[in-house]
């Protein structure tokens, strides 16, 4: 079997939804799983109108409701089941309107709503074009998780649950088409696996169920060099590790689920990165292990950032001075990204978000802190063996510039080296150093070795 998840943007409309459905037939003979996201923007817009509820009273669901209800229309299918969802959804935006709270539970119920919806249209459609389809809800295909609303875990159970839900819908021929990044607590409470967790649903599935592969259709080439919005002439890379699109995914490229490589990488299945708008594009393949590394992957950025650093000469020799500096972090919830330390100084990076002024104060008593916003940290995601030409390079490329480097991370295993400097200058970082690692598109290169 394969599995095969379709995005937001790969089911915006109903031309998109037929075109879905062309893309499921071929593949009918290697037994499809199909994983599907609310359809267009529907999780924007559900908590949209959640903060409107919340904020105004006003309870409104009438471009959700058009944009499902005209859908069906133009697929001339029947799907009676969607009725009753938008009618519950109605009465809980009441609820929060009335309750005037929107907890991290009432959240992930409220956008569980553009999940079931889609997988009611998408399966309505496909059983109407002659496929024999069945819409499951994630719990029904044996997705549970942990309490942790808006980022919750699938718990262990879940290895054995999936298999047993879904294989054998497979062996009687028909498509089940599951509602991606939902999931239910032990209480049976509506969990979300974070935004984009359609592709960790789908993964799940395919790794528990031992599946030959998984496509994820998006609405680009593949895995790109750079951010085509900040390098226009990026190209699709042919080839990555699961450990490498990790790193892709949480710096930035946002291609991917940060967490979405994790089932796979355990029963190495391999994961396609697909474009739904371009299905003769090769896509990106994802594996456990390459032969023949290019020595730079990607490149990529992300700016409101904060850079905090802190010296103590009490730092000196003292054990236990970075826990308790540390605790005071885990004290406000503020989750630090890169770490920098000398003997007397450490640096540190956290995303704008926070809030820092109690922090600031705290940490006053052990140190002198200095904050400064408005930083970027440009990732170089290459080969660790060739760290230290990445490093010349990517420094002789800053030195050109005249751009000064602030502050470097470079884990001794990883496949990431990062680097502070301005958000102004971001930009103009990024593209130099697209133009000196990948100057013109190189396509031989990485072969796959799985
Ligand atoms: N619909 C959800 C979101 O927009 C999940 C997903 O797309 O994977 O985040
Ligand atoms: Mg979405």
């Amino acid at each position: 079997m394969i599995v095969m998840k379709f995005g937001g943007s790969s089911l915006a409309n109903e031309a998109r939804i037929r075109h879905v459905a062309e893309l499921v037939k071929p593949e009918l003979p290697r037994k499809p799983v199909l994983v599907v996201s609310a359809l267009g923007d529907t999780t924007d817009h559900l908590l949209e109108a959640a903060v409107t509820a919340l904020e105004t009273g006003i309870v409104s669901i009438e471009g959700i409701t058009a944009l499902h209800k005209h859908t069906i229309q133009e697929l001339n299918i029947d799907v009676p089941k969607i009725m009753p969802l938008l009618a519950e959804l109605q009465i809980l935006l009441v609820g929060i309107s009335l309750v005037k709270e929107l907890t991290g539970k009432t959240k992930d119920y409220l956008v569980s709503f553009g999940e079931r919806l889609a997988a009611r249209i998408v399966a309505a459609y496909c059983q109407s074009a002659g496929i024999e389809a069945t819409a499951l809800d994630a719990w029904e295909g044996g997705f549970v998780s942990d309490s942790h609303f808006t980022a919750a875990e699938l718990v262990p159970e879940s290895w054995d649950l999936i298999p047993a839900k879904i294989l054998p819908l497979i062996d009687a021929g028909i498509l089940p088409v599951l509602t991606g990044f939902i999931a239910q607590d032990r209480q049976g409470a509506i969990t979300t696996l974070g935004r984009g967790g359609s592709d960790l649903s789908a993964t799940m599935i395919a790794a528990a169920c031992k599946a030959e592969e998984v496509q994820i259709w998006k609405d680009v080439d593949g895995i790109l060099t750079a951010d085509p919005r900040i390098v226009p002439e990026a190209w699709p890379v042919e080839a990555v590790t699961y450990e490498e699109a990790a790193e892709l995914a949480y710096f930035g490229a946002q291609v991917l689920h940060p967490r979405a490589m994790q089932p796979c990488m355990r029963t190495k299945t391999p994961v396609w990165i697909k474009n739904s708008y371009n299905p003769q594009a090769r896509g990106t393949q994802i594996v456990a292990r390459l032969e023949k590394k290019r020595p730079v992957l990607g490149i990529t950025s992300r700016n409101q950032i904060t850079l905090v650093d802190i010296v103590s000469t009490r730092m000196l020799g003292q054990p236990g001075f970075l826990a308790e500096l540390f605790a005071d972090f885990a004290k406000y919830g503020i989750s630090v990204d890169m770490v920098a330390t000398s003997e007397v100084s450490v640096s540190l990076t956290l995303d704008a978000a926070y809030d820092l002024d109690l922090l600031k104060k705290d940490l006053s008593r052990i140190a002198d802190v200095e904050i400064k916003a408005g930083k970027a940290i440009v990732t170089i995601i290459g080969d660790v063996d060739k760290s230290s030409e990445i490093l010349q390079q990517a420094f002789g490329v800053c030195a050109a510039l005249g751009i000064p480097v602030q502050m470097v991370s470079h884990g001794a295993s990883k496949v990431n080296i990062s680097f502070i400097v301005n958000d102004t200058q971001s930009v103009e970082v990024v593209q130099g150093l697209h133009k000196h690692f990948f100057g013109a598109p190189i396509l031989e290169g990485r072969t796959t070795c799985i």
